[in-house]
């Protein structure tokens, strides 16, 4: 039943918004000294070769990270995102890794931090708990993503941050996403809570939302890049992040950040994007 593999999509769009927007919340956290808790619901690998068979057949990278390499006029936060992959690719002039989420995160971890990652894929798991065996402070698990916020939360250092990050192949991962933001909200109510979402139908997206305001929960922003108007035809037009109890300097942020952004990973000019309040404080 799992058949999506992040390997065909490493390092596109989706993932250079959603790789800045962790980065961002990830320095925040870093901000007290005072230890967090990490934890990726739905990991993948880690790492990715952007010149594996995978990679090369889609081409997604060339149309994400692959715009935005190798720029000197990036907005310093963009720069500091690009550092981090710099560093993978041993400083190197040519793209030839990505960072999946767990890594980016693992970087960015101090001795006082910790992250659980999860992921139930066959072939992935095995990949991902290798990629990650030398760091101590990092536990990996096969694993159903969305029960870990039941299992986990509230963690002991109190604060920390969740990404939810599912493929979205099963129509029931919007509805599930906002289950699991519920059972780990009640237990861990001033945690942070990223939700990465791809807009295909618009109507699913609306929906999650609707699901999302009934819960209740307040301070929740909303961060969206489009490459192309919606369409009803297939494919991916648009990402975003929900991120619940955002770091009070994410949404500035990411408004300073996003014109650019679209203008340097869509210049064919169709790109669009929007910051907003999904429900305020
Ligand atoms: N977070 C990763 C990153 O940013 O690099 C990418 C994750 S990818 C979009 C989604 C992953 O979720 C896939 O590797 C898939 O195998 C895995 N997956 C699907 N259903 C899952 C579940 N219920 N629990 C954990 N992992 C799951």
């Amino acid at each position: 039943m799992l058949s999506y593999r992040h390997s065909f999509h490493a390092g596109n769009h989706a993932d250079v918004l959603k790789h800045i927007v962790l980065m961002l919340i990830i320095e925040s956290l870093k901000q007290k000294e005072k230890g967090f808790y990490y934890l990726d619901t739905h990991a993948g690998v880690g790492q990715y070769r952007l010149l594996s068979q995978e990679a090369e057949k889609t081409g997604e990278f060339e149309e994400g990270i692959g715009r935005l390499w190798g720029k000197t006029d990036l907005p310093e936060e963009v720069a500091r995102y690009i550092a981090i992959i710099k560093k993978l690719n041993y400083g190197g002039k040519e793209l030839r890794y990505y960072a999946g989420s767990p890594l980016i995160a693992a970087t960015m971890l101090r001795p006082q931090d910790r992250a659980l990652l999860t992921e139930l894929h066959p072939t992935d798991y095995p990949l991902l708990r290798n990629n990650f065996k030398e760091f101590e402070n990092v536990t990996t698990k096969r694993d159903n993503g969305f029960q870990q916020l039941k299992a986990t939360l509230p963690p002991k250092e109190r604060r920390g941050l969740v990404l939810i990050d599912p493929p979205y192949e099963l129509k029931e991962d919007y509805d599930l996403v906002v289950s699991a933001i519920e059972e780990g909200y009640k237990r861990f109510a001033t945690g942070t809570y990223a939700i990465w979402y791809p807009v295909v139908l618009r109507q699913q997206v609306k929906r999650m939302i609707k699901g999302l305001e009934e819960t209740g929960i307040r301070k929740i922003l909303q961060i969206e890049l489009a490459v192309r108007p919606d369409s009803a035809q297939r494919g991916m037009t648009a990402s975003g992040m929900i991120v619940i109890n955002p770091p009070w300097t994410l949404e500035a942020q990411m408004k300073k950040i996003l014109p650019d952004l679209t203008r340097t990973l869509v210049p064919e000019g169709t790109g669009s994007w929007s910051v907003k309040w999904i429900t305020p404080e």
